[in-house]
């Protein structure tokens, strides 16, 4: 039996999506508490947060992860119930087995198996989960981060659970995210009839140049560890539905995921200038959905790649792609930022799962880092 997988199970049959935890936190406080960990629950707004820590001195190693999930979508098409783990040959199966409910169960079990091995620290141990990751994150772990810092207390080094491996555990790990910004943009027009277009002001035709620009801009990436920052266009909507009415108005939504080396401002600023430039009058408004950040410092990069050396004998790659994480509220106080989890092909899908031998090696691994970490 592995406790891991256990522990992993047993977390999955608990029902939370976003921002439920539905109990998810309270286990983990339990196994927390019996290792001698101050358990503080953080409740702000409908959100469970959990912020725990051993030890009294030294740099503050944290496990950082999420106990809520994404909705199941259409329950008849999953091959079993989401909310109870299915063992189907070297997979559990089960809504947040892959995305994170392992990787948390990992935490604690690797915690339980080195504080075994070396009960005394050197440094501290922190663990901080948040039942908002997959939401507006709103009243999660931007709101713990903003306690810690009045209570004086920082991270020096976290270690984020989200799964990040391509094939095999620690063949990827993330030491960045790209920031995201969106802006919606409104075309004014006048509305009038198709027979008459000199007494209207047809918004699909005047956006129809500055449409082709914006669809080619990008921003090169200086750091050399980001992909080129582009512009993608989402949504796009104009007309009244009748063929024979010129609309009054055009309405469209982008998105740019952004290097470090791209700031909001700029990208705000070469979009509107684009339009300006046509002398179309328009409304836009931005909206900034994570900041971007890298982890320049290698302490707790070369610790992470050399624990899954020693336990996979694999070199992992550092990777800056993929989404956003809660690693975006952490890296802005000055910590050391990796992220390391099992694979990540299923995640927010029907039938979402997760390898066993991913979570017996992601224990190992956390395990590993510890001990090279805070013993
Ligand atoms: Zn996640």
């Amino acid at each position: 039996m592995s406790k891991t997988i256990d522990l992993a199970k047993e977390l999955i049959s608990k029902k939370s999506i976003t921002p439920d935890d539905a109990g998810c936190q309270q286990l983990i406080a339990e196994r927390l508490n019996k290792l001698g960990f101050k358990v503080e629950h953080l409740r702000y707004g409908n959100v469970d947060n959990l912020w725990a820590t051993l030890g009294v001195s030294g740099p503050l190693f944290a496990f950082l992860g999420h106990t809520d999930v994404v909705p199941t979508g259409p329950i008849e098409d999953w091959d079993s119930d989401p909310f109870i783990a299915t063992d189907k040959g070297n997979l559990i199966v089960g809504r947040g087995s892959a995305d994170m409910k392992g990787s948390v169960a990992a935490f604690i079990t690797s915690i339980e198996d080195f504080l075994g091995d070396h009960p005394s620290l050197t440094g501290r141990i922190g663990v901080l989960l948040t039942s908002d990751e997959e939401g507006p994150a709103v009243n999660g772990v931007c709101k713990v981060v903003e306690y810690l810092e009045q209570k004086g207390e920082k991270i020096d080094w976290c270690l984020v659970g989200e799964p990040t491996a391509d094939n095999k555990v620690g063949d990827v790990i993330k030491i960045g995210r790209r920031g995201s910004v969106s802006a919606k943009i409104i075309v004014k027009g006048t509305q009038g009839h198709v027979a008459y277009p000199d007494k209207a002001n047809n918004p699909i035709h005047m956006f129809s140049l500055p449409l082709a620009e914006l669809s080619e801009l990008s921003w090169e990436d200086q750091t050399g560890k980001f992909q080129d920052s582009v512009l993608q266009i989402s949504n796009l909507n104009s007309g009244t539905g009748a063929t024979n009415v010129i609309p009054g108005e055009l309405e469209l939504d982008l998105n740019v995921r952004h290097s470090p080396s791209t700031s909001v401002e700029q990208i705000k600023q070469d979009v509107e200038s684009i339009i300006s430039k046509y002398e179309i009058e328009y409304e836009s408004t931005w909206k900034i959905g994570g900041k971007p950040f890298l982890t320049t410092q290698e302490v707790l990069i070369q610790a992470v790649k050399d624990s899954i050396k020693e336990v996979s004998g694999i070199d992992a790659l550092c990777s800056t792609d993929g989404g956003t994480s809660d690693g975006r509220f952490i890296a802005p106080t000055g910590s050391e930022v990796v992220e390391l989890g099992p694979g990540n092909a299923s995640i927010h899908k029907i039938n979402e799962s997760v390898k066993k031998e991913d979570l017996e090696e992601l224990n190992k691994i956390y395990k590993t880092l510890l001990i090279k970490l805070v013993s």
